[in-house]
């Protein structure tokens, strides 16, 4: 390929909005453009990659032997009225409707229609099991699109789900998806982390996402500093605290706190420390009220409160609510006196708090000297309130879970019956009775992977592109297009390292030396040979490794291995 035919117009200034390495580098090098924010363009050369990538997740699938096929983008209304997440997911897809006002949504995930492909042909044990994948387009209106490629509005994505006969099966579907993961990763130069997670609206059992560590990462993982547990931030464990020594007498003492409703303001008012005072929140789960309790430092942690308690729906209750179950404004509640249809979940840590102040169910006070089980019975201690750096590992017990930042991948999920129910993938087993199949659905961010690649894989000139994914192999820096004598050496270059199985730009645009190391740098190419004057006096060339800028000086004549 020749540069000055090619269309990489590279950028010496990130824009002004690009944090991330991957986004300045991927625009400065060319290979994407915005068209408006999160929906990019993709340039020659990142299309290269992005085949290139695809591939490589590609190659992995089929070996693990699932099967490739190519689903719609336009999912109808229907089948998402069937799993029941038309309404409920998050974010709400971008939706749509056609001439005859039938709607879609452009598919952010394909559980649904998937389920629905395999539900019309399936009919016999025998067809199972099935793991069949693609690699899409998918849509996702993103509140807050930003760092390039890592949160956008339209991304490129391959999604596999498996289909089994019982969770035996699917646990060996799940595992041959997670190895061909640990594969990927490790093609793509991704250095993987593999975390516990929450399979939020996916509604799943056991889940792993796989993350690669970078100061950019947008989560947070919780991981052990002595064993290899890790965990991201909504489902890291925390083990139980056994309870402290609790005053049997005396009662809690009410005090007078006009306006003070916020953990901040009880504090300073009190002069006593946020461990020392209780969070009572009410929610509203499933259309009962209960009370969660977390110390007064401490945040409650969504995620474990719904799993806790097998909860459909689970939600804060309003101003009026609180109200109506406690007797006073929001900031004021508390567990002493509770109406006993309020059950009380408290996390583990209340269980070591003693003399503690909570809020008195009475407008501008609270209750002091307050003790658990004398002035009021919890239902159950548990595991609900958010990680925080420094607490115990639930693994080993003996470690401390430390934070790092991460992106995501891709995923892997046991999904159990749930989209097999509501769309009919039924079939017959041995003895002919009717069974639903048993899912895992396996995601992972294709587009995405190309910027946790950059973000690796760089340095201050530019990107460093692993071999497997480079946009070219070796870039040939002919600095003097003009001398005939170089321009077929150049010539000779691409075509010998063709050959063998390279591929190779020439940068023989009409630019000055220090632009064409400038964009080669940036660009990335892994091998770069410089074709000039000392090419011209005694028939070297100069080949420079990109990773570590190696230097060496290779006879022209002896180049067609590539080395
Ligand atoms: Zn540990």
């Amino acid at each position: 390929m020749r540069a000055s035919h090619y269309y990489a117009p590279t950028l010496r200034k990130a824009p002004s909005d690009a944090e991330l390495p991957s986004h300045q580098l991927l625009m400065r090098g060319g290979f994407i453009r915005p068209v408006a924010a999160g929906v990019f363009d993709w340039l020659p050369l990142g299309l290269r990659v992005l085949r290139k990538v695809e591939n490589v997740v590609r190659e992995e699938m089929n070996s693990a032997g699932s099967i490739e096929v190519h689903l719609p983008v336009l999912a109808p209304k229907d089948l998402w009225e069937r799993s029941g997440r038309w309404d409920t997911f998050e974010p709400t897809p971008f939706r749509t409707k056609d001439r005859g006002d039938r709607e879609f949504c452009l598919g952010p995930t394909h559980e649904e229609v998937m389920t629905h492909l395999v539900a019309v042909d399936l009919s016999s044990y025998r067809d199972l099991p099935l793991t069949l994948y693609q690699i899409q387009v998918k849509f996702r209106d993103e509140v807050r699109p930003r760092g390039g490629l890592l949160r956008v509005k339209e991304f490129f994505m391959k999604d596999a789900y498996s289909f089994d006969v019982d969770r035996e099966g699917l646990d060996k579907s799940y595992q041959a998806q997670y190895d061909a993961y640990v594969r990927i990763l490790d093609r793509l130069s991704l250095p993987a982390f593999i975390v516990k997670a929450d399979a939020g609206s996916m509604g799943g059992s056991d889940t792993r996402e796989f993350h690669v560590l970078t100061e950019y990462g947008e989560d947070t993982i919780f991981r052990c500093n002595k064993c290899d547990y890790a965990a991201n931030a909504e489902c890291a464990a925390l083990s139980p605290v056994e309870a402290g020594p609790r005053k049997a007498d005396g009662e809690p003492e009410l005090v007078e706190t006009p306006g003070q409703s916020t953990i901040e303001q009880v504090c300073e008012f009190l002069g006593r420390p946020a461990e020392q005072l209780a969070k009572t929140l009410i929610y509203k789960v499933d259309g009962e009220f209960i009370a969660a309790i977390v110390r007064g430092d401490r945040d409650l942690n969504d995620f474990k409160l719904r799993n806790l308690l097998g909860a459909e729906s689970l939600e804060m209750a309003s101003p009026a609510d609180i109200l109506k179950v406690t007797g006073a404004s929001v900031g004021f509640s508390g567990p002493v006196g509770l109406a006993e249809s309020v059950k009380i979940i408290a996390d583990y840590e209340v269980n070591a708090m003693s003399d503690f102040v909570v809020g008195a169910n009475k407008d501008d006070a609270h209750l002091v000297g307050v003790e658990v089980e004398r002035d009021f019975s919890v239902a159950q201690f548990a595991d609900i309130r958010e990680a925080v750096l420094g607490d115990g590992c639930p693994e080993c017990c003996d470690g401390e879970l430390v934070t790092e930042r991460g992106i995501e991948m891709g995923h892997v999920f046991k999904l159990g019956t749930k989209y097999a129910e509501a769309l009919g993938a039924t079939f017959l087993d041995e003895s002919g009775t009717e069974q639903v199949a048993t899912m895992g659905c396996y995601g992972f961010g294709v587009s995405r992977a190309i910027a946790g690649i950059v973000e690796v894989h760089h340095d201050k000139d530019g990107i460093i592109w692993p071999m497997s994914v480079a946009p070219f192999h070796v870039g040939v820096l002919l600095l003097d297009p003009g001398v005939e004598e170089l321009a077929q050496i150049a010539d000779q270059l691409e075509t010998g390292l063709g050959e063998a199985g390279y591929e190779v730009m020439v940068d023989d645009r009409d630019e000055r030396p220090g632009v064409k190391f400038k964009d080669a740098d940036l660009i990335g190419y892994p091998i770069q040979i410089v074709v000039g004057k000392r090419t011209a006096e005694n028939g070297t060339v100069e080949v420079r490794r990109r990773e570590d800028k190696a230097e060496s000086v290779v006879r022209e004549e002896a180049d067609g291995d590539g080395k």
